[in-house]
């Protein structure tokens, strides 16, 4: 049984992982963009009950274009994003694969919102794309931001 920690920047937010993940993502819409500062985000789902919380997340709600609700959960101190997810769907937990830290960490397994990739990003061989939402990640219930931007065309 695999057991993982992940923390924001300052270390007041701590989240105890035990198992694998069940899919890893690799995400180019223009919502990740923002909400990381970087061009891209990679995250690890998991299920709810292989996660302990240590520390007080704030959160951010905000209603996707698809009208769900998603939850980001950030540390109040240091504003590093922690984990997100879906209100209605409290079995599913998105965290930031950076927040581990770790170089060994699962590498993705799907790559999603493609048309809006940078044009230098490579995805790793043998990831399938996905110009949407992967049809495995809805199959397995985990929540992406979907994108409320649409891409210059
Ligand atoms: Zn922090
Ligand atoms: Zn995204």
């Amino acid at each position: 049984m695999s057991l993982r920690l992940a923390t924001c920047a300052c270390g007041a937010i701590r989240l105890n992982v035990e198992g694998d993940p069940h899919v890893v993502s690799m995400c180019h819409c223009q919502v990740c963009q923002r909400r990381t500062g970087s061009t891209y985000s990679v995250h690890a789902y998991f299920s709810r009950r292989c996660v302990k919380i240590e520390g007080s997340p704030k959160t951010y709600s905000r209603t996707a274009e698809s009208g769900r609700a998603i939850e980001s959960y950030f540390c109040p101190d240091c504003g590093s994003t922690m984990f997100w997810g879906h209100p209605l769907d409290a079995s599913q937990i998105g965290i930031p694969v950076g927040a581990f830290a770790d170089p060994s960490f699962p590498l993705p397994e799907v790559s999603i919102f493609m048309p809006y990739k940078h044009p230098w990003i490579v995805v790793p061989d043998g990831v399938p794309t996905y110009e949407g939402h992967s049809p495995r990640m809805s199959q397995s219930g985990p929540v992406v931001p979907p994108l409320n931007l649409r891409a210059a065309s």
